[in-house]
């Protein structure tokens, strides 16, 4: 395998840890996956195997169709819902699928997380829409996905959790983390009493800031995204 194989690897194991560290998931539910860059190939973790105990040869590597071309591991469960993305928006370099807490609860509630806090709407375009319920695992709950994410980086899953996307690995797992806890701001503000949205211009404002002027010049086009 190339050297883009490798290097997305080690991009997927570390950025896997640190979701399982930062409380996203339990157990080994939750998975991430990256396109590797200039090849028709994506690195996805494997089904069933705990962060703390998986390592590079546990990933798997699959075309866009899902075929494994690499690896001994059965992809995840998730793998339609990855590649669904994947096709449907070009501008998506990683995913990332987790269950953390109140993220679940809007999703459970069936409701969207409105844009309420600045960094939610840089990161995440804005409100965090709720795809349909449909059951986790099949080519449904990808067609739902991918319906209701539209534009945005983010999308809850009735019922379940959240996936994130991002240009980078660190990018969708910083969308998880931000959308994860804009959601518990969310449902703290609401039992204080109600929350205040941020309106659509200044959503549209702080998004084209965050894409054109955030951060260090350069940062990003050598992967290394840190908001
Ligand atoms: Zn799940």
């Amino acid at each position: 395998m190339t050297v883009a194989v490798e290097k997305t690897k080690e991009q997927v194991l570390k950025i896997a840890a640190r979701m399982a560290s930062a409380g996203l998931v339990t157990g080994a539910w939750g998975n991430v996956s990256a396109r590797v860059p200039g090849e028709h190939l994506y690195v996805i973790t494997p089904s069933g195997i705990p962060y703390d105990a998986m390592d590079k040869m546990d990933l798997v590597v699959v075309d866009g169709g899902g075929q494994v071309m690499e690896g001994e591991r059965r992809p995840s469960t998730e793998i339609k819902l990855h590649l669904a993305i994947y096709r449907a928006r070009d501008d998506a370099g990683a995913v990332m699928h987790t269950h953390s807490v109140f993220a679940s609860a809007l999703a459970v509630a069936g409701k969207p997380l409105p844009p309420v806090l600045e960094d939610q709407v840089q990161l995440a375009g804005g409100e965090v829409p709720v795809a349909r319920y449909a059951r986790a695992g099949t080519g449904n709950l990808a067609a739902a996905a991918v319906e209701a994410l539209g534009q945005a980086n983010a999308v809850l899953l009735a019922n379940h959790g959240l996936v994130g996307l991002g240009r980078s690995v660190e990018e969708a797992y910083q969308v998880c983390l931000v959308v994860e806890k804009a959601a518990q701001v969310y449902a703290w503000a609401s039992l204080l009493g109600g929350a205040a949205v941020i309106p659509p211009d200044e959503v549209r404002a702080l998004r084209e800031m965050f894409l054109t002027s955030y951060g260090q010049p350069g940062r990003q086009a050598r992967g290394r995204f840190t908001p």
